[in-house]
C-alpha cells in the first residue's frame, strides 16, 4: 500500500490520474466524502490545465495506432474489459455505493452488469456496422466510419460508471482515444475502470482518466484545440459553459442534460400500474435525469390515484443504501440537499400542499415528497429538483394533458399510462421528448437513440447514433470506368 492508494469497502483504489498508461499524482488533492456517513474516502489528485494537456497529448499520441487497429481486435479488447468488469462486480458495486450513496443491490444486480454490457454491446455493434454501398448516376458511393481522434468525456455523479462507460465504450469501439473526467463527488470507479482496461490489454494512452473540478481540469479539457469530440452528461448551466468553450475550436458536442419529464395518467389506465410507475420515480433518491417528476392525472381518477400512491409510497424504506431492504438512500451532498429543500420551501410558501413528505430528515436524507396545488408556471413545476420531489397536477382532457406535458423548457422523456392504444399513438405523436414510454418506464435498449430535446440536450447517442457522433463519417464516390489499366 502506498500513500496514493485508498481502501474503500476493502477495495484498493488508486487516487492518482491515469495518463498515458501511468499513474500521475497532482500536487493538490480534493477530499472525496461518502454521502452515507460523511466519512472520508480518499484524497484524490486534483487535476489542472497541466494534467489536462498531458492527458490530451497522451490520447493524441496513442490515436494513430488505436485507430489503425482492426475492428475485430478492438472488439476483442472491449469484450476483455467487459470480462474484467464482470469479475469485479462486487468491488465496483461496493465502491460506487460508498461514493455516491445509490443502492448496493441495484449496483450489484442492475448497474454493474449493465456497465459490462455497455462494452459488449458496442463491441458487437462495431462488427455489424455497415452502410450499403449505393450507385448514383453510375458512380459508387461508399460510406466509411473513420475514427475522429481524442474524445473528452465528462460525466456526473448520479450514475458514475454507468454513464461514463456508456460513452467510453462507443468512443473506443469507434477507434478513438479517450480522456474521461468523472464528477468530483464520485471519482472512484473511474479509477478502477482504468485498472480493468489496462489489465484487459487496452494500450497505454487509449483511455486516460483525469480527476478534479469541472471549472479547473474540466474547463481545460473542453477548451483544448486537439480534442475532436466532447460528450457531456450533466446540468444545463455547465453545458452552456462547455458549448462556449467548444465553440472556439468548433469541437463537435453531444450534450445529455436535465429534465422535468411528465408521467401522464389517463382515466382509462391500469391504476395499479400507474401508481407503481409513479412511485418508481423516487429511485436513486430522485437523482435520475429521466425521472418523471411531474405526475399529470386525469381529474376523474385523481383522488383514487392519490390514495393508492400515498399508500404505496408510505411503504418505501429509507436508510443505509448497503442494506438489502432499503428503497431510498441519501442524497449526494449537503449542497444538493440545501438545493432540494430550497425548492420545496419556496413551493410551500407559494401555496403548494405536501401530500407526503416536504422536509429533510437526518444527515443527507430527504423525505419522499409529493406536492400538489402547484401552478403550471411555478418554479417547482418548471425546474429540475434532482431529489425525491414529485408534483401532482390534474388535467381535464387530452388537449390539456399534452399542453401541460410539453410546457417546460425540457424534453428528455415522457411516460404515458393508458389502456387505449389509439390514444397512446395520438398523444405520443404530440409529445416533445427524446424517449416516450407507454405503460412502462426506464426500459432501454442500447441500440435505441437516446438524448433530449430543447434544454434536455443536443444530439443522440446509442447504437448507430453513437458511431455517427464519435466518427468522422466519410462518403467516397468513385467514377465508373475510371481505372487505368497499367497491367
Ligand atoms: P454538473 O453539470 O454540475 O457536472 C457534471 C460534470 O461536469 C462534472 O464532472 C463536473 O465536474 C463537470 N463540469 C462542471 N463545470 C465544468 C466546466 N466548466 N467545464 C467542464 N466540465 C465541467 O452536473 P451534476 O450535478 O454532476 O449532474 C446532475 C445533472 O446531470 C442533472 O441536471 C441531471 O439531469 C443531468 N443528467 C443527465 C443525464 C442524461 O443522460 N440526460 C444523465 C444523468 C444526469
Amino acid at each position: 500500500m502506498t500513500e496514493h492508494i485508498t481502501t474503500v469497502a476493502g477495495v484498493a483504489v488508486d487516487t492518482r490520474h491515469w495518463i498515458g498508461g501511468e499513474r500521475v499524482a497532482s500536487v493538490e488533492t480534493f477530499t472525496d466524502v461518502s454521502p452515507i456517513d460523511g466519512s472520508t474516502l480518499g484524497e484524490i489528485s486534483r487535476g489542472t490545465a497541466t494534467e489536462a494537456a498531458a492527458a490530451v497529448a497522451a490520447a493524441r499520441a496513442a490515436f494513430p495506432a488505436w485507430a489503425a487497429t482492426s475492428r475485430a481486435e478492438r472488439a476483442r479488447i472491449l469484450h476483455a474489459i467487459a470480462d474484467g468488469v464482470e469479475k469485479r462486480i462486487e468491488d465496483l458495486a461496493n465502491v460506487e455505493t460508498l461514493d455516491n450513496g445509490a443502492l448496493l443491490r441495484s449496483h450489484r444486480r442492475g448497474v454493474m452488469p449493465r456497465v459490462a454490457h455497455n462494452f459488449r454491446f458496442f463491441a458487437d455493434w462495431l462488427l455489424k456496422l455497415e452502410h450499403e454501398d449505393f450507385a448514383s448516376r453510375g458512380h459508387t458511393n461508399h460510406v466509411s466510419w473513420d475514427p475522429a481522434g481524442p474524445c473528452v468525456l465528462i460525466t456526473p455523479w448520479n450514475a458514475p460508471l454507468m454513464l461514463a462507460t456508456w460513452k467510453v465504450a462507443p468512443a473506443l469501439a469507434a477507434g478513438n482515444t479517450v480522456i474521461l473526467k468523472p464528477a468530483e463527488w464520485s471519482p472512484l470507479t473511474a479509477s478502477l475502470l482504468a485498472d480493468i482496461a489496462a489489465e484487459a490489454g487496452l494500450p497505454a494512452g487509449v483511455l486516460n482518466v483525469v480527476q478534479g473540478y469541472g471549472t479547473e481540469v474540466g474547463n481545460a479539457l473542453v477548451s483544448h484545440p486537439d480534442v475532436r469530440r466532447i460528450s457531456f452528461t450533466g446540468s444545463v448551466p455547465t453545458a452552456q459553459h462547455i458549448a462556449r468553450a467548444a465553440a472556439a475550436n468548433l469541437t463537435p458536442l453531444s450534450l445529455e442534460l436535465g429534465g422535468k419529464s411528465p408521467l401522464l395518467v389517463f382515466a382509462d389506465a391500469d391504476l395499479d400500474l400507474a401508481v407503481d410507475l409513479a412511485v418508481e420515480q423516487y429511485d436513486n433518491a430522485g437523482q435520475v435525469c429521466l425521472a418523471a417528476t411531474r405526475i399529470l392525472v386525469e381529474e376523474a381518477v385523481s383522488d383514487e390515484f392519490t390514495r393508492r400512491f400515498v399508500e404505496k409510497a408510505s411503504r418505501l424504506r429509507q436508510g443505509d443504501p448497503r442494506d438489502e431492504g432499503t428503497d431510498l438512500g441519501p442524497n449526494i451532498h449537503p449542497r444538493q440537499l440545501e438545493k432540494i429543500d430550497g425548492f420545496v420551501r419556496r413551493a410551500l410558501d407559494d401555496g403548494a400542499r405536501a401530500v407526503i413528505g416536504g422536509k429533510r430528515k437526518d444527515a443527507l436524507y430527504y423525505e419522499p415528497t409529493l406536492l400538489t396545488d402547484v401552478a403550471q408556471d411555478s418554479e417547482i413545476v418548471q425546474e429540475e429538483v434532482f431529489g425525491p420531489v414529485l408534483t401532482l397536477q390534474t388535467f381535464g382532457d387530452e388537449e390539456e394533458a399534452v399542453r401541460f406535458a410539453n410546457d417546460t423548457r425540457f424534453g428528455l422523456a415522457a411516460t404515458l399510462v393508458t389502456g387505449d392504444h389509439e390514444r397512446a399513438k395520438r398523444v405520443t405523436a404530440r409529445l416533445v421528448a427524446g424517449t416516450v414510454w407507454v405503460n412502462c418506464f426506464f426500459v432501454r435498449d442500447l441500440q435505441a437513440p437516446f438524448g433530449g430535446s430543447r434544454h434536455s440536450g443536443v444530439g443522440r447517442e446509442g447504437g448507430t447514433w453513437s458511431f455517427d457522433f464519435y466518427c468522422d463519417v466519410k462518403n467516397t464516390v468513385t467514377a465508373p470506368n475510371g481505372w487505368q489499366d497499367h497491367g
